[in-house]
């Protein structure tokens, strides 16, 4: 019988109410990073909208193609982030996706956009764009950078930057700051991410019940919803599911004869043929980069701005190589991994680890293959298809036969 995580069930409803909640007029929206302060901006009433993950749709939806050569119009190089110039192109094309999934004209007005560059440069232009069309206050979160280890000065630096986010909300939401709904959001924020963590860690297990694949769509309530009740329900319930499958000893693949870890963004028109791939080939990937990057081990509701501000700068992104090796040879060990994919995307170079050496290092130190494939998150011209598969499909036999001589 074909492998189904029931709980998807569940998470297409969560996912259609929050997009449908985007046609009431009632509300304020906060325009928000996929990493930025969430719960900050949570706490004043707002709803939040995150225009990467409009990106995303665009992605697996494939007409960000439609949308880049819009933005390109306007000078925006095709080798920067397709997410924005896909996201961008849409808005002057007024064309979404959501009309017809949820019949709506475009993501919500926003009544602020806040932006934090702890993943990237990009989203300072990105957002101020919008700020600037749709006549909105644009507040930027700009935390040092490419970090080794997180030291207090810079935790407090940008603890005093989300602190100086306050006046602003103040007065575009009306209410005043209330830090014990801050406290109380930041709880079910750390809720929410701590089953979201041992989600993505049930697939240590062999056979792992959940596949990167499955990740990257289980992962919407904690991109988009984080910080509600409605998250850290979903996430008891998929966990449940997941851990009784775990004993039961039933996972995605029945018997996974290599397992692979995916790092940097997910090719995002491309998710179901490759998919389909490691699964014909009986190799399973089960942990990622990209799904980790919403695992928030800091946050901590006794110190909210301190913790929240420690959280999000201590992403994997935001770190230094050194420090991202240390993480990958960790997980590395912990999910049992056999090789490692990864994804060099384009037009993104802050989600793509294979410049400066990295797969050469960790095949050195870790003693297992790793693989380069190009691609990108949104725009497909840049993924050649027969040529990954081919690349792909040597990869897993080189792994297989590596396993055979050990
Ligand atoms: S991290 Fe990459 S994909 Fe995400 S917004 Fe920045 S450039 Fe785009």
């Amino acid at each position: 019988m074909m492998y189904k995580i029931e709980s998807a069930k569940v998470l297409k409803e969560i996912m259609a109410n929050y997009f449908l909640g985007m046609k009431s007029t009632e509300k304020k929206y906060a325009w928000c990073t996929s990493v930025g302060p969430a719960e900050l901006l949570r706490s004043f009433g707002f709803e939040v909208h995150f225009p990467e993950n409009h990106g995303a749709l665009l992605g697996t939806s494939r007409t960000a193609g439609d949308y880049i050569p819009e933005s390109s119009k306007l000078g925006y190089s095709n080798d920067i982030c397709s997410y924005m110039t896909a996201d961008i192109g849409s808005f002057l094309k007024k064309e979404t996706p959501l009309t017809k999934h949820y019949q709506l004209d475009g993501p919500p007005k926003p009544s602020i956009i806040v932006y934090n560059t702890n993943q990237c440069r990009e989203v300072q232009d990105w957002f101020n764009f919008f700020g600037k069309e749709l006549g909105c206050p644009v507040f930027g979160i700009t935390p040092p950078r490419h970090l080794d280890e997180v030291k207090q000065e810079e935790i407090d630096d940008v603890a005093t930057q989300f602190r100086n986010l306050i006046p602003l909300c103040e007065q575009v939401s009306g209410i005043k700051f209330d830090i014990d709904r801050f406290r109380e959001t930041l709880k079910l924020s750390k809720e929410a991410t701590d089953l979201w963590k041992q989600v993505l860690w049930t697939a240590t297990a062999s056979p792992a019940p959940i596949s990167f694949f499955d990740a990257t769509i289980h992962m919407g309530p904690i991109v988009v919803l984080r910080g509600t009740q409605i998250a850290k329900d979903y996430y008891k319930v998929l966990l449940e599911e997941l851990q009784g499958n775990v004993n039961k000893g039933i996972g995605f693949l029945e018997k996974e004869k290599s397992r692979i870890y995916w790092d940097g963004m997910p090719i995002w028109g491309k998710l179901r043929p490759l998919s389909e791939l490691f699964i014909q080939n009986n190799a399973a990937i089960v942990a990622s980069t990209y799904c980790n990057s919403w695992v928030f081990d800091a946050f901590d509701e006794r110190h909210p701005f301190e913790s929240s501000a420690k959280a999000y700068t201590e992403i994997f992104i935001n770190r230094s190589e050194s420090a991202k090796e240390k993480i990958l040879s960790g997980l590395v060990h912990d999910f049992h991994i056999d090789g490692i994919i990864f994804h060099d995307a384009k037009t993104c170079a802050n989600n793509s680890n294979s410049r400066f050496g990295m797969p050469q290092r960790l095949r050195e130190t870790l003693g297992i293959p790793t693989l380069v494939i190009e691609g990108d998150l949104c725009d497909l011209r840049f993924y050649s298809e027969g040529q990954s598969i081919t690349k792909m499909e040597t990869f897993i036999e080189q792994i297989e036969s590596s396993k055979v001589l050990i």
